[in-house]
Order: structure tokens, then C-alpha cells, then sequence
């Protein structure tokens, strides 16, 4: 391949190996190198690389039509995927609508939020807050509500808004306390940003159940998620869980929230509803607001070019039956207790490991310089680059996963194969991974 290249990169200057195929938990380039994708690229490829079913299905429907525009008509896999959804989401969160990433997803949930109390004659409900440590998207809406400091800070400018709630963070407690003493200070932190505002003016809050891109596998105490579910009632505020991450079987179970039996009113979802096959996202929506919606101006105000195309529409169809039929969510916890065992293993081993954390296959390792104090490498982040590269040469890919340096600090990595991975390339990710905390330690 030429040496050349005129393609956008995230690291202009980086030359990227270029794969040339991929195969269950494994991807190779066009040298022939092999890697094990230990983070499912960016925690998307769910089901590994080339099933066969998901192809089948893609032909099938290529075959047929790939393009209808949704306000002209719609289709029977759109139609079917949103019917297996509304099987698969919790309580009443029974209506499907279709976007082509996870930032639009979350556009969408805002919009939603937002016409909901409109509709119902509260126009100045109207606002969407969130938390530090967070990550929801890169489109402006979703970034503003990001409490990603590296991702926001070129475009304050232009952000609406700012996250306003502390993160339920207990190795870096924002408030300095213990879990359980602490009386769950980070829900009611909630609370507090809700009275500051006044209820009357806040349309939703919007939350990952287990953070991701910001802070690598943060999973929040239990009652944390009851808590909040409780104060977003009792202030008549909606709860939007982004899923985005978390959905479709990551945490060992269909959606995160199940870990603590919380209905969400929305929920987004995007990568491994796909599994990276093609690009679709969701806003699960809740019967309650879609009835006052029905009862108003029936319209959504949100939507894209693509939104529901038959092609998208198809393969996730095809994704889903895949994770069903081959039990891949009940793989995902068992998988997952096993890695993360391991994964504490090599903590014992390496001090630069702080915390192993996280559920099901989206596990997380916070890197310190100091294991006691806690004294974290984010400054120059050196070093969790560095592992993420070193791992990289020999073989295994890993997530980077940090906000910057803001408020409290915290570098970490993400570490979440395929729902399909077996105990023997666990092990083989957990020795590639044992030889490059032995270059770096
Ligand atoms: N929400 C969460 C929790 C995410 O992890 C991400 C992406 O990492 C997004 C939203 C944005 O999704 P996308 O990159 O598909 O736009």
C-alpha cells in the first residue's frame, strides 16, 4: 500500500497499520501481524469479527433494498428490529428511534426530553444536566454535556452547557468520604445541582450507569443508581441512561441498569448494537412519553438521512438473534468474573495498577504513580499511552481511557473483549498483557 496517505487520522501524523481482515477476537494486518482486539475496538466489535450470520443477513438484505427514506416509508427489518427491542428493554421502554451513532442517540434523548415537558405545558423545563467524568458524545449538544475536560476545552465556546453533578467515583471520592459511610454524597449531589436550578426548569438528567471514555470502567456504589432513580422521581425529572456503551449485553447483562433493577424514561444505545457492522444507534423511549407526544404534535423532532435505512436496520436484526442464540450476554458474566480475577492477579504483580473495576467485559484499570497515594501519571499521561501502545506491538489492543486532568484526576485503561471471548484468549490477553506491565512497571 502506498506510503503516502491523504485520509483524516486522529494522530495526523501517525501512520496506523492497516487491517486486512478479522476473524472472531482476532484482527490482522496487511503484514500478516495479529492482534487480539482485547477492547473490541472502542468496546464495539461484541460479537468478534466475521460471523458468518451477520454477513448472511447483510447480503440477504442488500439483495432486496438498502435505502428507503424514513418519512416516505419504512421497512420490515426496521420494523422488526425495533419489536425485538422493545422485547429487550425494560419496563415500558417500548419505542425505537433510529440514529446512526451513539452522540446522535443522545441528541436525540435531549430532544425527546425537552418536547416531552413542552407537550405536556411546561415549556421551561427545560434543561439537561449531567455529570463530571462523563462522555456522551462529540456533536455539541452531546459534548456539552461531557464531563470530558481534553475533548470540551477547544470548543467551550460553543458548548451550551457544562456537566454540574459529581461522578460516583469511589476511588477518587469528589467528596473525600467512604462507601457506605459516605451516605451516597454522589447521588445526592444530584439533588443538591436540582434544587440550585429548580426542578421547574430541568428537563432530564443523563447518566452512563458504568463510565467509559472518561474514567475507564467507574461503577458507581449500590443504591447510587436507586438513589438517583428515587430524586429524579420525586423531582419530576426525567432519567436518560446512556447505554451507549454498556448496552446490549457489555456488562453481563442486556442493559446495565438491570444491575440495579432501574427503569430508565430513555435510554441511548449504539456500538455493540451493531457490533460494529454497520453503523445504527437507538433512543429507547419510554410509552409515557411517547403517548404525550401521540396526544400532541405528534412529531419528533430529531432525525437524520439515514435514520432506520433497511441495510443498518437488517444487520443489527441479524446482531441481535447472534447475541441471543449463542447465550453471549450470560458469556459476558461469566467471562468477566473470570478476567477481571485475573486482571487482580496482575495488580498484586504491578503496583502501577490502582483499581480493577467494572462489570461483565467492560473492566477498567486505573494507572497510578503511587499505589498508596494514588498519585496519578494523567499529567503527562506517558504512560498509560505508552502501554496502550507497547500492548499494540505485541499484540493486544486496549482502550485508553481518561478526561484530562480537571477536578480529580485519573488515568486509566479500558479492557473489553468480544461477549463471544473464551477462557483460552482470556489467557492469552492476560499473558500479552502480563509481558507489557513488564516493560513499563
Ligand atoms: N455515549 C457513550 C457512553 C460512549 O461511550 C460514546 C462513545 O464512546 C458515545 C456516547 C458516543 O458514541 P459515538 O462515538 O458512536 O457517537
Amino acid at each position: 500500500m502506498d506510503q503516502q496517505s491523504y485520509l483524516i487520522k486522529p494522530l495526523l501524523d501517525k501512520n496506523y497499520p492497516i487491517i486486512s481482515h478479522g476473524m472472531g477476537v482476532y484482527l490482522y494486518d496487511v503484514n500478516g501481524k495479529k492482534y487480539l482486539d482485547g477492547s473490541s475496538g472502542a468496546v464495539t466489535a461484541s460479537i468478534g469479527h466475521h460471523v458468518q450470520a451477520v454477513i448472511d443477513a447483510m447480503t440477504v438484505q442488500a439483495g432486496k433494498v438498502s435505502f428507503v427514506y424514513r418519512s416516505q416509508f419504512s421497512s420490515e427489518p426496521a420494523e422488526k428490529l425495533a419489536e425485538k427491542l422493545m422485547k429487550l428493554a425494560p419496563g415500558d421502554v417500548n419505542w425505537s428511534f433510529f440514529v446512526n451513532s451513539g452522540t446522535e442517540s443522545i441528541e436525540t434523548a435531549m430532544k425527546v426530553a425537552i418536547q416531552f415537558w413542552q407537550e405536556r405545558g411546561q415549556p421551561d423545563k427545560n434543561q439537561i444536566i449531567s455529570r463530571w467524568k462523563s462522555y456522551h458524545g462529540i456533536t455539541i449538544g452531546a459534548l456539552s454535556l461531557s464531563g470530558h475536560a481534553d475533548r470540551r476545552s477547544r470548543f467551550e465556546s460553543i458548548l451550551e452547557k457544562s456537566p454540574i453533578v459529581e461522578p460516583p467515583y469511589c476511588y477518587r471520592c469528589p467528596f473525600n468520604l467512604q462507601y457506605p459511610e459516605c451516605g451516597l454524597s454522589c447521588a445526592m449531589d444530584l439533588e443538591r445541582a436540582i434544587l440550585e436550578i429548580g426542578a421547574e426548569n430541568i428537563a432530564a438528567f443523563v447518566a452512563e450507569p458504568i463510565v467509559g471514555a472518561a474514567a475507564g470502567a467507574v461503577t458507581p456504589p449500590d443504591g447510587y443508581y436507586q438513589k438517583v432513580e428515587e430524586i429524579c422521581k420525586k423531582y419530576e425529572i426525567l432519567f436518560i441512561a446512556d447505554e451507549v456503551m454498556t448496552g446490549i449485553g457489555r456488562t453481563g447483562t442486556m442493559f446495565a441498569m438491570e444491575h440495579w433493577g432501574v427503569t430508565p424514561d430513555i435510554i441511548c444505545i449504539g456500538k455493540g448494537m451493531s457490533a460494529g457492522y454497520t453503523p445504527i444507534a437507538a433512543t429507547l423511549v419510554s410509552n409515557d412519553i411517547i403517548e404525550t407526544i401521540m396526544n400532541g404534535s405528534k412529531i419528533i423532532m430529531s432525525g437524520h438521512t439515514y435514520s432506520a435505512n433497511p441495510q443498518s436496520a437488517a444487520v443489527a436484526l441479524a446482531v441481535l438473534k447472534y447475541i441471543e442464540k449463542e447465550d453471549l450476554v450470560e458469556n459476558a458474566r461469566v467471562m468477566g468474573v473470570y478476567l477481571k480475577q485475573l486482571l487482580e492477579g496482575l495488580q498484586v504483580k504491578y503496583p502501577i495498577i490502582g483499581e480493577v473495576r467494572g462489570k461483565g467485559l467492560l473492566l477498567g484499570l486505573e494507572i497510578v504513580a503511587d499505589h498508596t497515594t494514588k498519585y496519578p501519571f494523567s499529567q503527562e499521561k506517558a504512560v498509560t499511552f505508552k502501554l496502550i501502545e507497547k500492548a499494540q506491538k505485541n499484540g493486544l489492543l486496549i482502550y485508553p481511557a481518561s478526561a484530562g486532568t480537571e477536578g480529580i484526576g485519573g488515568d486509566a485503561i479500558i479492557i473489553a473483549p468480544p461477549l463471544s471471548v473464551t477462557k483460552k484468549e482470556i489467557e492469552e490477553l492476560i499473558s500479552i498483557l502480563d509481558i507489557t506491565l513488564s516493560e513499563i512497571a
